[in-house]
């Protein structure tokens, strides 16, 4: 069993299907690159329909012809454990490569990407071996019904490059908990951090062809979805690309989970101590480099207290270590990709173009030639019809929008199409607690924004469908079964 992190090279351009590191059918590749220098730093193979197909199968074989879904639980808890071990042994180098390919601070993904597959996979053990997977019903009008949740069988799970291993278990904690097998799509963007995980999975007690990876772009991922092997498909991504996906599943009646994209709200209170909560404030708004999907990009402020909270926003975002994602000292790094930082910056020229004011930031900042960058930017004199506080830029780029009273302010953070995260800013936590009852979104924090993993996380309109994390997480990876016994005798 090996023992180091590191995926060996010849391994990166192998597929990982049915256990074992597999060549591919064609001689497409994908080219990796590090966001803070735009310089290349390897090549992995991308997958054809061949190669899906033959991930596909094996997850079929693993699903139809092994005991894994049947297992008892405290026996697939004892394997996803042994996943979670491996994991834990190549932390730094998932922290490492993640940051590295996506942009996302080392700091960030020290507490983040090399730690959460590990919790989830332990929080997901723990609850499959405390809950029986049949229950009996006294029924209304059969005296005797059980109640059985049975794994829906073979998943495909595509993931975008924000996060890539913390979205990835998202799906894969639950999935293996509940008996499922799966075929994982990772983003271009960032294929290594899962060569890495492939690594893992190999090393642990997760049977063969339980868990499949096959890197890939677009057309793999539409592949995927459509595939007659799949019956059920976990997608987190933009929500042009949710729509596309739940348009096929509709056609094909496949369970789908969409996690989608935001644009949320932070309502800043007219009683809020704002300075006393910017760390806070930062994880909620700027959070990896704002490409985070549910962070509070529109920032609602009381209008008798607007130019104090501009500056203040102003004051913070200029003080914000802007520099290479491997740098501990950094708190905004580059974005994941050359595209990405065309898209932020023609944002950016738009907003100003329809009347918006840019009190700081605006575009690359002078000293960092190379890299995806751009400095953390506050706008002023925002109103909620712009495109930048309609659109999701996915970028260190905050809006400030006035209100006049509470009723305004809620009124603006629903005038969106998104309903995905937000918070509030209060210094009287039941004051908040009434004004987020009235916001409608998926989910809202109080003076900070943290998931639950014990919680239900998702979206409402177009953010997405379904929960991931706590029971519900579990759910999404279950159907009933209704058995109709006889009368006791
Ligand atoms: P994206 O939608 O372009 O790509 C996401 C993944 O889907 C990638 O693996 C991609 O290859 C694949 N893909 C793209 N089009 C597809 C299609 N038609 N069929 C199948 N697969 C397809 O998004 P991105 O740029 O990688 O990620 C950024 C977006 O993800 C943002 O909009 C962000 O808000 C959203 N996001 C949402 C959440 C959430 O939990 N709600 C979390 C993270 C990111």
């Amino acid at each position: 069993m090996p023992t180091t992190s590191s995926p060996p090279v010849d391994q990166a351009e192998r597929f990982f299907i049915g256990g074992q590191w597999v060549a591919p059918t064609g001689t497409e590749s994908i080219d990796v690159v590090d966001a803070s220098s735009g310089r290349n730093i390897g090549t992995v193979a991308g997958a054809r329909p061949d190669d899906i197909d033959a991930a596909v199968a094996a997850a079929r074989r693993a699903f139809d012809h092994s005991d894994w879904p049947t297992l008892a639980p405290v026996e697939r808890a004892a394997k996803m454990r042994s996943l979670a071990r491996e994991l834990r042994t190549r932390s730094d180098d998932t922290a490492r490569l993640v940051s590295s390919q996506n942009g996302m601070p080392i700091t960030i993904s020290s507490a983040t990407e090399a730690v959460v597959p590990a919790v989830l996979l332990d929080y997901y053990a723990g609850l499959i071996t405390d809950r029986p997977d049949e229950e009996m019903r006294a029924g209304i009008t059969n005296a005797r019904t059980m109640i059985r949740r049975e794994p829906v069988g073979v998943v495909a799970a595509i993931i975008p490059w924000n996060f890539p291993q913390t979205l990835t278990f998202f799906k894969l904690a639950p999935l293996l908990a509940a008996g499922c097998t799966v075929v994982i799509k990772p983003s271009p963007e960032t294929v290594l951090d899962a060569q890495v995980l492939a690594d893992a999975v190999r090393a642990s007690d997760i049977p063969d062809g339980v868990v499949n990876i096959v890197p890939g772009g677009a057309e793999a991922g539409a592949y995927l979805v459509g595939h007659p092997g799949i019956d059920k498909v976990a997608f987190t991504g933009s929500t042009a690309a949710g729509r596309a996906i739940g348009e096929v599943c509709g056609r094909l009646i496949r369970p789908v989970t969409l996690e989608l994209g935001g644009k949320s709200a932070s309502v800043i209170l007219d009683d809020a101590d704002l300075p006393a909560l910017l760390g806070q404030f930062f994880e909620a708004t700027l959070m990896n480099n704002g490409q985070t999907c549910y962070l509070g990009t529109r920032v609602l402020a009381p209008s008798h207290r607007y130019g104090e909270i501009v500056d203040t926003l102003t004051d913070f975002a200029r003080a914000l270590v802007v520099g290479d994602a491997l740098d501990s000292a950094t708190q905004i790094g580059p974005l994941a990709s050359a595209r990405q930082q065309q898209r932020v910056q023609g944002y950016i020229d738009k907003g100003v173009a329809e009347g918006g004011r840019v009190t700081t930031g605006g575009g690359r900042p002078a000293e960092l030639e190379q890299g995806w960058f751009v400095a953390p930017t506050i706008f002023a004199d925002v109103d909620n019809s712009h495109t930048i506080a309609r659109e999701e830029i996915f970028g260190p780029v905050l809006a400030v929008i006035p209100y006049r009273d509470i009723d305004e302010a809620v009124q603006i953070a629903n005038d969106s199409e998104f309903g995905l995260g937000g918070s509030v800013w209060t210094a009287d936590e039941q004051r908040g607690l009434e004004v987020a009852r009235c916001i409608r979104t998926g989910s809202i924090g109080i003076n900070h924004y943290s998931l639950d993993f014990g919680a239900p996380f998702g979206g409402i309109k177009a953010s997405g469908l379904g929960r991931e994390l706590g029971p519900e997480g579990l759910a999404a990876y279950q159907s009933t079964k209704t058995i109709y016994l006889p009368p006791a005798g």
